[in-house]
């Protein structure tokens, strides 16, 4: 039987209350009790299936979690407002004061900027490193480490992580390996490589609508029970709850996920294929010459490509501007930041997603100033899309 994440997913089925098939929202912050007892039992997590209060669970979101568990492959899943609540959220969870953490270099510009600046108020040290180094990786753990922090694929340089090797590291060491796996979901399932923790900004491919914000956090059920502990639960107390009518929305997008990626994986190696042949500098997991390409296809899931996102180098962000500008006038895409949705979307990443990264350190991590990162879309018709794009290159 075939254990990846869109067969686990599609063997799961969810019957609503009254055998809706999808299941009826929740419209409820509150919930009753015909007994006091079984409310304090509630409270103190002993009374299986029964709800409380929807800052800690809702019957909608835990539909919406289940089906995320089912999808990784984990005992249990959380969902939350935003990506940044599932990461912080994650890594307040694992780490105290005193405690330190090994970071990829090269990763989203929010994490980046809660690990390089806000961290520090709690007095939580992080060492960044080139994740693609396992010998510089092993090199930064010390005593009071708690944890490796990386994503799949990295943001915005396209680099891949190797989980299994990342995940042994963790292992000897006895401590959590965090992955945040928004660019890849279908395509690699981090916690089958190893991964403790998984999380994901559900805005991106997940939902794939671009109409709301929203995070999950896949790991064992001890990991979601103590994130959800009313005395010490880091999202139960900061309480970043995902809206259960959102929840429904998204369960819904999630059962179309897998043909979703399979389009935007093809259509990117397409453009990728079409930059390289016109001479222009690309990223793109997906070429055999990229650094990335071999860790990616040993851990990957066969059928759902090498993912939708592609970068170039215009050398300069005058001329990445430019080419921006252009491609949106001959309606390639739009010019905005964030990624997955069903239109081609285009941002300089030094100017805008990575910009919580001082200039020193984009430099360091080889970010060039006229980087411009494509989240390519489900175009139907992506030589159309190319023609246009050449025809912007060579007005250039
Ligand atoms: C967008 C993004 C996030 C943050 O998610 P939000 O939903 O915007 O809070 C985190 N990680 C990656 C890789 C992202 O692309």
């Amino acid at each position: 039987m075939k254990n990846d994440p869109s067969t686990k997913i599609f063997d799961l089925l969810q019957f609503g209350e009254f055998g809706d098939v999808n299941p009826s929202v929740c419209d409820s912050a509150t919930f009753t009790f015909m007994q006091a007892k079984t409310m304090m039992d509630t409270f103190h997590g002993e009374s299986e299936g029964c709800f409380l209060y929807s800052r800690h669970w809702n019957p909608t979101n835990k539909y919406l979690a289940d089906a995320l568990a089912a999808m990784e492959g984990t005992e249990s899943a959380w969902v939350t407002a935003s990506g940044m609540a599932a990461i912080t959220c994650s890594i307040l969870q694992i780490c105290s004061s005193g405690d330190h953490i090994v970071c990829s270099l090269t990763t989203y510009g929010g994490t980046f900027a809660f690990l390089f600046n806000y961290v520090k108020k709690f007095n939580i040290d992080v060492t960044f490193v080139d994740i693609t180094n396992l010998d510089l990786v092993k090199q930064a753990i010390r005593p009071e480490t708690k944890m490796i922090y990386t994503e799949t694929m990295t943001n915005p340089l396209l680099e891949i992580s190797d989980i299994p090797a990342l995940a042994a590291i963790a292992n000897e060491n006895n401590i959590k390996l965090v992955v945040d796996n928004t660019f890849t979901p279908m395509i690699v399932a981090p916690h089958k490589a190893g991964a403790h923790v998984v999380v994901y900004s559900m805005t991106k491919f997940i939902n794939g609508k671009n109409d709301c914000v929203a995070g999950a956090i896949c790991a064992s059920a001890e990991f979601i029970n103590s994130l959800s502990d009313v005395n010490a639960g880091t999202a139960m107390l900061l309480g970043p709850a995902l809206d259960p009518l959102r929840s429904s929305s998204i369960l819904k997008n999630l059962h179309t996920l897998h043909i979703r990626m399979k389009q935007h994986s093809m259509n990117a190696l397409y453009l990728a294929e079409k930059f390289k042949e016109n001479g222009v500098k690309i990223i793109y997991p997906g070429l055999p010459e990229n650094k990335g390409h071999k860790v990616l296809k040993k851990m990957m899931e066969p059928g759902f490509g090498f993912g939708g996102l592609i970068a170039i180098d215009m050398e300069t962000a005058e001329k990445a501007a430019r080419l921006m500008e252009m491609m949106e006038k001959a309606g390639v895409g739009y010019l905005a930041v964030s990624l997955g949705y069903f239109k081609t979307l285009f941002s300089n990443s030094g100017k805008s997603t990575s910009s919580e990264v001082p200039e020193d350190i984009q430099r360091e991590m080889g970010l060039s100033e006229g980087l411009v990162r494509f989240s390519v879309g489900l175009d139907n018709d992506i030589e159309n899309s190319w023609k246009k794009i050449k025809t912007c290159l060579d007005q250039m």
